[in-house]
């Protein structure tokens, strides 16, 4: 007898997402060329796509998320420069103190508070003052979404009013700005205008399999594309992944929604389960964080992979919805959780 394959829920990261059959389909009839002497048709059309969807002069496409961040920094800074950060953000955390390691940027890192926001006041008192004994603040780069919460937008203003006053430049790393656009329901522009740099990922609730923007002045972007190559982002024939950008950008915007709603779902289903306390800030977009201790953990991830279901175990656990991830999928997880918890724990 033939067994019936059970579908592979994967909750860790939207990152997992699968190019959608568009994509693929792009992907196989792009024109392309060589884009590192910018005869790729399909990298200038995703450039300028891009530029225009998000209210700049200019972007760039990159390989990661990583890459865009990082070309971000060392166009906005200078060897002994510094930039003003979260604690928790990915440009200072997760990408391996790239700024300090190729670009001799000094961060300074001020704790996120618990709505994702830095404090005014923390940053205001950061900025050193022109004196040889300190580094040169040059620039404050935030992250929206940041930990699956959308900044709220007065504190965009503020923070947008506080650089200009001190003639700081801002940077966004936008790797989920559209989760953030869709739960304002507003043009992502409305965020993007803030910023003088946003960052995009396209690989993660966008589906693309590879891939990110930079956004910004033609000036910053001119010299982005310097550093690119000088770090060996220069990618050739990349228009065949830059199709799959494309279809990203102007189709999967709006699909984000569903995540948002799937993860409503998954969080209402959840917060039947006595065990795991859920509060409303336990939802956030796309994702949905389960705070049940390390150990406990450990153990219903072992639960959930035996039905085919998998999580990232952590005292405060990150589930995250994504395009590969359906309303049924969401009905399945909730129960094995809740299984979990009534025969197992
Ligand atoms: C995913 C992510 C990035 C970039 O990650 P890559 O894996 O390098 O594409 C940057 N910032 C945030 C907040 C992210 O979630």
């Amino acid at each position: 007898m033939k067994s019936k394959t059970r579908k592979v829920i994967d909750l860790r990261s939207d990152t997992v997402t699968r190019p959608t059959p568009d994509m693929l389909v792009a992907m196989a009839e792009a024109a392309v060329g060589d884009d590192v002497y910018g005869e790729d048709p399909t990298v200038n059309e995703l450039e300028l796509f891009a530029a225009k969807k998000l209210g700049f002069e200019s972007a760039i496409f990159a390989s990661s998320g990583t890459q865009t961040n990082l070309l971000a920094l060392l166009a906005h800074c200078q060897r002994g420069d510094e930039y003003i950060v979260g604690q928790q953000a990915h440009t200072y955390k997760y990408e391996g103190g790239g700024a300090a390691v190729l670009g001799s940027i000094q961060p300074q890192p001020l704790e996120v508070r618990p709505d994702g926001t830095l404090s005014l006041q923390q940053v205001e008192e950061t900025i050193k003052p022109d004196d040889i004994h300190f580094a040169r603040t040059k620039l404050v780069a935030l992250e929206n979404t940041i930990a699956g919460r959308a900044l709220p937008m007065e504190y965009l203003a503020a923070m947008r009013e506080l650089v200009e006053s001190r003639n700081l430049a801002l940077h966004l790393d936008g790797a989920r700005v559209f989760n953030a656009s869709v739960y304002h329901q507003i043009d992502v522009r409305e965020i993007t205008r803030y910023f003088d740099s946003v960052s995009v990922c396209l690989s993660k609730g966008l589906c693309a399999p590879v891939g990110s923007v930079l956004c910004g002045s033609a000036e910053l972007i001119e010299s982005a594309r310097r550093w690119r190559k000088m770090l060996g982002g220069g990618m050739r024939q990349a228009g065949y992944v830059a199709a799959a950008g494309l279809v990203a950008l102007r189709d999967n915007v709006e699909r984000l929604q569903s995540d948002h709603e799937n993860a409503t779902k998954l969080f209402n289903g959840l917060k039947e389960v006595d065990a795991l306390n859920l509060h409303a800030d336990c939802v956030r977009t796309n994702m949905v964080f389960v705070n049940c201790g390390s150990q406990a953990a450990e153990r219903l991830a072992g639960w959930l992979a035996e039905r085919d279901i998998i999580v990232s175990p952590a005292a405060s656990m990150r589930l995250v919805l994504h395009k590969d991830i359906s309303s049924r999928d969401v009905t399945r997880v909730t129960k094995a959780v809740g299984e979990y918890f009534t025969t197992v724990d």
